[in-house]
């Protein structure tokens, strides 16, 4: 059946907000953070650990820090709590985004459990069953992300455990890949074009000629599928394959994103199909499936990506993130001065409904008294 993803409109009068079909939190962080909370609960008086940030949203993070859950890494991968610290009695919690098995090897080597605290999202999981498959059948596993996400580690350090594995994060390291595919470029470079992104004893003359690509579950859709692509024609080329023995070199392994990235990513591409004046992406500012869906907003449309309704400084002024140069900016009259003012609001994987219902409410707050209430519109709907 053809799912609907034209989004909803909540109309105050001056002000049009147009709300995605699917936005916000997804299965896996819900999971997640149920998790993390029980175990809190469960376990008066021990340590907890979060091998890293629980999920990438600021809010629900300072949330179990508040309850005393301590992180051992930050945002970018910067060990703050050393594992020598850590004792057999401790918890240790592994993130939705999973984790690598030389971290799962090292915690049990310390004594402490990892399957009981562990809340990788099967999404992921699927993933890394998906490479698991491809490579006991002796395809290498070429995987789409961006090689510092600990979602990608994880689902290297398991492909890796099998089979060898590379990394590419775009469209220009799959044709950089394919020059060696081709035999265009000297096998000895690609050691420092990809450094840091192939697994251990890789041989570029060897590991390069069964290939199956999978991706970091938050990726666009259309990037890894154009990817996939492009590596199929590739070998296709270089082998002289039919659509009949194509599997030969290339390994069938359809796309890999969650559900929740892919519905979200849809919901965009129909709310893009309203004609707005901006749109307004919440989210946590290093999540990658939150960038990407400003990444779509950005193609059609001026688009502020904001971390919660404090961002929005007044009717004039907006702090909002520019993730391609990782920077947080001030823009000034980023509402139209007219009326009905129509916004596109969306919200990444990771982030609470709440915060967006706050963006809403302060948002229209700047219409009053001609704006409705919130309470009127949501009567419409029930
Ligand atoms: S975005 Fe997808 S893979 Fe990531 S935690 Fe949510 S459901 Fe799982």
């Amino acid at each position: 059946m053809k799912k609907d993803f034209t989004s909803t409109l909540l109309d105050f009068g001056p002000l049009q907000i147009y709300l995605a079909r699917h936005f916000g939190f997804c299965y896996g962080v819900e999971n997640a953070i149920e998790i993390a909370f029980r175990t809190v609960e469960e376990n008066p008086g021990k340590r907890i650990f979060l091998l890293s940030e629980m999920i990438h949203n600021p809010q629900v993070n300072a949330d179990l820090q508040a309850h005393g859950v301590q992180f051992m890494q930050d945002n970018y991968g910067k060990q703050l709590i050393s594992f020598d610290e850590l004792t057999a009695d401790d918890i240790v919690i592994i993130p939705a985004f999973g984790t690598t098995l030389e971290l799962e090897e090292k915690l049990k080597k310390i004594g402490i459990e990892t399957e009981k605290y562990d809340t990788t999202c099967p999404f992921v999981e699927k993933v890394w069953n998906r490479s698991e498959q491809i490579a006991k059948k002796n395809y290498t596993v070429i995987i789409h992300g961006k090689p510092k996400h600990e979602e990608t580690r994880a689902t290297f350090s398991h492909a890796a455990f099998y089979t060898p594995a590379v990394i590419i994060k775009d469209m220009e390291q799959a044709i950089k890949l394919a020059k060696y595919i081709k035999g265009e470029k000297p096998p000895a470079q690609f050691y420092e074009e990809f450094k840091g992104q192939y697994s251990e004893d890789f041989s570029v003359t060897h590991d390069l000629q069964r290939i199956g690509v999978v991706n970091q579950t938050t990726m666009l859709a259309s990037d890894t599928q154009a990817i996939a692509d492009y590596l199929k024609q590739v070998m296709i080329e270089k082998y002289k394959l039919t659509a009949e023995n194509v599997e030969e070199k290339f390994a069938d392994t359809r796309d890999t994103l969650c559900y929740a990235t892919l519905e979200n990513q849809q919901a965009v591409s129909g709310m893009l199909q309203t004609d707005a004046d901006l749109a307004i992406v919440v989210g946590g500012y290093n999540s990658s499936n939150t960038s990407h869906l400003v990444e779509l907003c950005e193609e059609k449309l001026p688009t502020y990506f904001i971390s919660g309704e404090e961002k929005i400084l007044s009717a004039k002024e907006i702090l909002h993130y520019n993730f391609h140069t990782k920077e947080e900016l001030l823009t000034s009259g980023f509402l139209p001065n007219k009326e009905p003012v129509k916004i596109l609001i969306t919200s990444g994987a990771s982030c609470p409904d709440a915060l967006v219902e706050g963006v809403i409410n302060k948002l229209k707050d700047f219409f009053a008294p001609k704006s409705k209430s919130l309470e009127e519109i949501k009567k419409k709907f029930q």
